[in-house]
């Protein structure tokens, strides 16, 4: 089997500059894919991180800094994303996303907009702008970034909660109008992933709580996650790999867990 499934592939990333959107877009550009990064930060980091994939992968890397809550700026990352795929963008990878904790009733009505714009509203935009070149091409792979928390929910998370779920609702919708074509639509779902800013949260709660970091993870993984264990990021991006080649033509639809268990209780 070819190492390199993605080779002649355009791939579109939203917020990979850091975090799973990185890991994702390292190894779509490993596998051949030319990638659009997006997402916040330096810019002589981000020029840095671009330059070194290209120089890793041996795949052409450009950036875009649309800010995916607004839908115009959607539509100019998708226009630069076929300008740097010379008329082509196979794979969409919707993965920009964040969560916020509140109770119901003193959730932000901002917060609760600007959510909606980035979990949601974004994916839908990027994925409307996208189709038609997909469909004309008569191929195309879109992974939506849900969570665990599209499948089940936790209290304090109304926002991330409720787009998660729409966001795999959208997700099967997308597959059914495309289920004749070869382009398939399906969401991965990770539980906790042990990125800086979970670390972060659970050093700062051990702080708070005179206990140890490991003692925090034990108690918030015993609540949820029953494996113990962090979702390296690295497996989510080789989920969304799988879905993006060759042998997961026929997946569609789908919300695919890598969550130590959680969704299983
Ligand atoms: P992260 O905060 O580490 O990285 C987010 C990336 O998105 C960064 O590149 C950032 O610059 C970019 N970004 C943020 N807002 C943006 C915007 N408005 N427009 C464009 N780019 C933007 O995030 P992460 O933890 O890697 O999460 C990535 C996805 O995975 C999200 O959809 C999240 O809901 C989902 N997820 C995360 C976890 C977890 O434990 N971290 C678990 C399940 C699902």
């Amino acid at each position: 089997m070819s190492t390199r499934p993605l080779n002649g592939r355009c791939a579109l990333v939203t917020g990979s500059t850091a975090g799973i959107g990185l890991a994702i877009a390292d190894e779509l550009g490993k596998q051949g894919a030319d990638l659009v990064l997006n997402g916040f930060g330096i810019d002589g980091a981000i020029e840095d991180l671009r330059a070194s994939l290209e120089k890793r992968h041996g795949v052409r890397v450009t950036h875009h800094q649309a800010d995916v809550s607004c839908r115009v700026e959607v539509q100019d990352l998708v226009d630069a994303a076929h300008a740097h795929g010379r008329g082509r963008v196979d794979i969409l990878v919707n993965n920009a996303g964040y969560s916020i904790e509140a109770p119901t009733e003193s959730f932000g009505i901002e917060a609760w907009d600007h959510q909606v714009a980035v979990n949601l509203s974004a994916p839908f935009h990027a994925i409307r702008c996208t189709l038609p070149g997909m469909r004309l091409r008569g191929w195309g792979r879109i992974v939506n970034v849900a969570s665990v928390l599209g499948l089940v929910a936790v209290p304090n998370r109304i926002g991330y909660v409720a787009t998660k779920h729409a966001l795999i609702g959208l997700t099967k919708v997308v597959a059914l109008e495309t289920a004749g074509t070869a382009i398939t639509c399906n969401a991965v779902c990770p539980g906790l992933v042990g990125n800086d800013r979970v670390r972060e949260s659970h050093r700062k709660q051990a702080l708070e709580t005179r206990q140890s970091p490991e003692e925090v993870q034990r108690q918030v993984m015993a609540l949820r996650q029953p494996s113990g264990n962090y979702i390296p990021s690295e497996d989510v991006a080789a989920m969304v790999a799988y879905l993006c080649g060759p042998h997961a033509s026929e997946v569609r639809g789908a919300a695919w867990t890598l969550d130590g268990g959680w969704s299983a209780r």
